[in-house]
């Protein structure tokens, strides 16, 4: 049986998107050869790339507006390293908002690079909330932020408004509710949470941004040569780009951002206002900041911990337990999961209300 995945990431893609995918690896477009095995820069691959960028931007309503998306290789981390590459300038600085362990660590490899400003922390509270009340400096070069905090289950439900760029790792909340996505100056995610498969990271960058720094930057790292080289630069990963494809395919599908926002809305609705409900379980983020994606709580009495891991166990649930450094329970709910699933688990939060 297939099992109702509420992994973080790698995590949960649409059924039809599997059954797509696989059939390309054995065979791709009726060409007697798998996906896995023809070039990159065959005329069938290009066109999925073309395409697939075309559609991010659509999407995105983005098209026509000066941005480029591109499918690059390194994972999101790899980004944290091409953003300060990119637009930091020479004598310049940049601004960073830290709210989890990925904002830090995009923070860490800006440091290497020159100024760096922390305009607000959530850290001493264990980044249960997202910081509202600060000031981004005009003449930083740009402003970093990340949009949804997977591991610690916050989400920026507004943006700052501010003349200077913003750069925001949008990694587990890409295309799963309405964004005003002309305000960013830079939008990069990891595939692996709401995309698509790992190995390929999505990028959109407004053009007239690049070039700016006054440094040299290595080929690999400058956006300007990956748009230049249309995403192909060097090979692309074929197959994350292919799903990625596919799912952002299903998306338009089945309605688009705005559709999926409603999905998303009503799916995490039904889980927050059980565990506000069940007095056995409490949430660990701040109501007003809480994500829509990944739902992090806890049991108050952790003695009943076993009894629920072999429930939802039973249940056929799969990819539960929280991230290592919070403990407790995650139960993320990306785009492609059913409310169907989610049900599931708030009927087996029920059980054990009833069993203990
Ligand atoms: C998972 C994640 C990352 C790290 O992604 P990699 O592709 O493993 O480098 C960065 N930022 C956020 C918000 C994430 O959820």
């Amino acid at each position: 049986m297939k099992k109702h995945n509420f992994s973080a990431g790698p995590s949960i893609l649409p059924q039809e998107v599997f059954e797509k995918a696989s059939q390309a690896v054995l065979e791709f477009n009726n060409s007697g050869l798998s996906l896995l095995e023809i070039s990159h820069r065959s005329k069938d691959f290009v066109a999925v790339m073309e395409e697939a960028r075309a559609l991010v931007l659509e999407l995105m309503g983005l098209t026509g507006k000066g941005y480029q998306a591109l499918f690059l290789s390194g994972g999101a981390s790899m980004e944290f390293v091409r953003v300060p590459y990119n637009f930091m300038t020479k004598s310049g600085k940049a601004a960073y908002l830290d709210t989890g362990t990925w904002a830090a660590a995009a923070l860490k490899e800006a440091r290497e690079f020159g100024d760096t400003i922390v305009v607000a922390s959530s850290k001493s509270d264990n980044y249960n909330y997202i910081p509202k009340e600060y000031t981004i400096p005009a003449d930083a070069d740009y402003f970093h932020c990340t949009s949804n905090n997977t591991i610690f289950g916050t989400q920026m439900h507004s943006f700052p408004a501010t003349e200077v760029p913003i750069v925001c790792d949008m990694s587990s909340d890409i295309f799963s509710r309405k964004v005003d996505f002309s305000k960013f100056g830079m939008i990069y995610a990891g595939a692996q949470k709401n995309m698509g498969p790992a190995g390929t990271t999505l990028v959109v960058v407004k053009e007239e941004l690049l070039g700016k720094t006054g440094r040299h930057i290595p080929s690999i790292l400058d956006y300007k040569q990956h748009i230049d080289k249309e995403s192909m630069y060097n090979t692309p990963s074929v197959f994350a780009v292919y799903t990625s494809y596919l799912t952002l395919q299903w998306l338009k599908n089945n309605g688009g951002i705005e559709a999926m926002e409603k999905k998303n809305d009503a799916k995490a609705e039904l889980l927050y206002a059980e565990i506000d409900r069940n007095p056995l379980f409490v949430g660990t983020a701040k109501t007003e900041d809480r994500s829509k994606m990944n739902i992090t709580f806890l049991l108050n009495d952790a003695s009943h911990n076993e009894q629920f891991d072999k429930l939802w166990k039973a249940a056929g649930i799969s990819g539960l337990a929280g991230h290592r450094s919070v403990g407790g329970y995650r139960a993320s709910i990306y785009n492609a999961m059913p409310i169907e699933s989610v049900q599931v688990l708030v009927d087996v939060m029920r059980e054990l209300e009833k069993k203990v």
